[in-house]
């Protein structure tokens, strides 16, 4: 048996099933990339196969010289895959999609499917620790050059773009400061220098931020977090046009294994069903929460882009749908303060994940910076005063008062 043709891929081909009219991006959500097996299930299939059989061996000639549509080997794609990459590349507007194992081997391919000995990176410099470690110590042993800017200095980042550079790298919003970087304005200055501009759109989704529309080049995500959103598989997603896809990624990925697994996928399409509900919701509980905990006498400042107390708000508010589901905060006493309220809590876990459906609390300095050496997280804001929380699906009214009882002790 072939594979079914995938009607609600993002290619939108016309073949008497596909609709005739542009579908929102939430009913794409539940039907783009289903390919039914013959059975005509309603649940999309988990394909659990390493490799796949031909009708001759005249077929897997053709196969391998890519003239049919044929799958090869589970290390280049699986047809389960094949549906969440299509699923999310609909959702994002991209025209391709890759899955990837984990967030970061998705940032490192991203990157290493580009540069060679002796090329340049600009990057924004608040960024997750290990895409740190990736861009100031891993690539730069192979003979990359990696610059960092203050992501909110134009400034900076005019003087930086003014040599020729491959790859320009920004997180925004920033975890775990909710930095917020100008996707247009870096994007045109990047373009003037050849380099190819990749977004890591973890902390917004593709709910709440479409880079692609803002004129980067390459958007990739950690899966794990609200792709995912409940806390149970690992992975990652990069997207982007057909020449970066085809020519740079694909080449990169099939050689260097960083594969997405069908179990994994399987869990991963089902929950892009309901993407888009849960990350409204979350986004309404951060801000109900950011906007609490501005009234909270030992809460010294509140990050959380659409407070107006944000030095981004405007700029926020112009390039994102929702300030997302995350915030920071500090807190006057220090960490001994911090870890007394975070200990009070009753609803709030602490743990270091994020994006999830349980509201999540993490110290950043002690646990997932803590790799940085002192000056660097000073620098990035990361201070022993700073409590990172991810509001989930749980009632606001719960996390408010949760958090006000923690507070008074
Ligand atoms: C978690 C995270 C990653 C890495 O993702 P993993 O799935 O944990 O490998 C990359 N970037 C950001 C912004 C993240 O929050």
């Amino acid at each position: 048996m072939t594979h079914q043709h995938r009607p609600w891929g993002y290619s939108n081909s016309v073949d008497g099933q596909t609709p005739q009219w542009d579908l929102h991006e939430d009913t794409l959500a539940v039907r783009a990339g289903v390919a039914r097996s013959g059975f005509g299930e309603t649940g999309e299939a988990m394909y659990l196969t390493s490799g796949f059989t031909y009708d001759s061996a005249e077929q897997a000639v053709h196969a391998f010289a890519d003239e049919v549509d044929h799958y090869l080997y589970g290390r280049f794609a699986n047809p389960t895959v094949t549906m969440f990459e299509q699923r999310l590349a609909a959702i994002e507007g991209a025209p391709l999609c890759v899955g990837t194992g984990s967030g970061m081997s998705a940032m490192f391919a991203s990157v290493a499917c580009l540069v060679s000995q002796g090329d340049h990176i600009v990057a924004a410099a608040s960024m997750f620790s290990s895409c740190w470690v990736v861009l100031a110590e891993i690539l730069p042993k192979w003979g990359v050059t990696v610059e960092f800017v203050d992501g909110n200095d134009p400034a900076q980042w005019a003087a930086a773009l003014n040599k020729p550079t491959k790859v320009v790298f920004i997180e925004t919003p920033s975890n775990p400061m909710l930095a917020i970087v100008d996707i247009r304005m870096v994007s045109d200055l990047a373009h003037k220098v050849g380099a190819t501009v990749i977004v890591d759109n973890v902390m917004a989704s593709p709910i709440m931020q479409k880079p692609l529309q803002l004129g980067a080049d390459v958007v990739m995500y950690s899966t794990t977090k609200h792709i995912d959103g409940q806390g149970r598989v690992l992975g990652g997603a990069i997207l982007g046009s057909e020449d970066y896809i085809k020519n740079h990624l694909n080449p990169f990925i099939r050689h260097t294994g960083p594969t997405l697994s069908a179990f994994n996928a399987w869990v991963l399409v089902k929950s892009l069903e309901t993407l888009s509900m849960r990350v409204v919701r979350m986004n309404e509980n951060a801000l109900a929460v950011a906007q609490f905990l501005e009234t909270v006498p030992s809460v010294t400042s509140v990050n959380y882009p659409f407070l107006p107390s944000h030095p981004s708000y405007e700029l926020a508010k112009s390039q994102m749908g929702g300030g997302g589901s995350t915030l920071s905060f500090e807190v006057a006493g220090g960490q001994a303060h911090l870890f007394k309220v975070m200990n009070a809590l009753r609803v709030i876990d602490i743990s270091n994940n994020l994006g999830d459906s349980k509201s999540l609390i993490t110290h950043p300095f002690s646990t997932t910076h803590r790799r940085l050496d002192e000056k660097l997280k000073a620098s990035m804001g990361i201070t022993q005063s700073l409590a990172r929380l991810s509001l989930g699906l749980e009632h606001s009214s719960d996390l408010i008062k949760d958090l006000e009882l923690a507070f008074k002790g």
